[in-house]
């Protein structure tokens, strides 16, 4: 079975203040136990996760052994203060605030860096991201910090404008990606940047009631025609389904999201689909890993 490149054990899929206050408190190890079992259940033998600010990520990865899983994790996400990234992370005001929360990854012996570039997609119409993308100078900056500590980076980016920054700057994975274009993905082709699409995550809401459908599958439209494209100009892809996000169950996320894969390549053979995504995969394994 693939590994799941982006969770957030923190959230449970079903209520975000129910799963907060479950951490609130201190991390309650039952809950953190219970996903960590849904993965075994799948046969998921590897989590990244995408960071929390309540610790979680950091005892799951205590754990993890126990379940036969290698568990890699941020500890939490860096964001720029005012700007989208609270539920999962801390933020910092200045460039030398990010710095010093790279040093506090550090110190909690974090396995790589997760940063926060853009907002999120608005589920109320197509092509709406909830707020305006980070200014170029303060990706690339935010990057070139992280990767002085030595550690690589996974950016949360949505829109064109902060895919092509991150990935110009270095970014080692993309995470969401939505509203795209043909020069983000050359980029990352040529880059050897990996994209984790989480596709599901729009996928699931489909037919749930608290969108419009309509509007949910012209963006799940988008994501598919984008994964396409992707495909066939070489852009390095991984499984990751943001399980923990609204509907999107721990374990069963990246089986839906490999579903969604081989939907939308049915062209492609399931060996070749499988290969580039293992490929993908390892690349991840291989690069988000704790720094000397
Ligand atoms: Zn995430």
């Amino acid at each position: 079975m693939f590994g799941e490149c982006h969770a957030h054990l923190f959230m449970d899929g079903i209520n975000y203040r129910g799963a907060v206050n479950d951490h609130k408190n201190g991390v309650n190890i039952a809950r953190v136990r219970e996903h960590l079992q849904a993965y075994r259940a799948c046969k998921i033998t590897y989590v990244r996760d995408g960071g929390d600010h309540f610790g979680v990520s950091l005892r799951a990865r205590e754990l993890a052994g126990e379940y036969g899983i290698t568990y890699r994790t941020p500890v939490f996400a860096i964001h720029r203060e005012g700007h989208y990234g609270r539920i999962v992370g801390k933020s910092a005001q200045t460039l030398q605030e990010v710095q010093m929360l790279v040093q506090e990854v550090r110190r909690s012996r974090g396995d790589f860096v997760k940063i926060m570039v853009s907002g999120i997609v608005e589920y109320s119409g197509f092509g709406i991201l909830s707020e305006e993308t980070l200014e170029k100078e303060w990706i690339s900056e935010m990057i070139r910090i992280a990767h002085e500590e030595g550690f690589a980076v996974m950016v949360h980016a949505n829109g064109a404008d902060a895919v092509f920054a991150a990935v110009h700057a270095g970014a080692d994975s993309i995470e969401h990606g939505n509203y795209i274009d043909r020069e983000c993905m050359a980029a990352m082709a040529e880059n050897g940047c990996v994209w984790v699409p989480t596709i599901v995550t729009t996928k699931n809401l489909i037919g749930c009631g608290r969108y419009d459908d309509d509007v949910l599958r012209q963006i799940y439209d988008m994501e598919c025609e984008n994964l396409s494209c992707a495909w066939e100009m070489g852009v390095p892809l991984a499984l990751g389904s943001d399980a923990g996000a609204y509907m999107v169950p721990h374990g069963r996320g990246i089986i839906r999201e490999y579903e969604i894969f081989s939907e939308v390549l049915s062209g492609v053979s399931k060996d070749e689909l499988d290969r580039r995504l293992q490929a993908g995969e390892m690349q991840i394994r291989r690069v988000f890993a704790q720094p000397e």
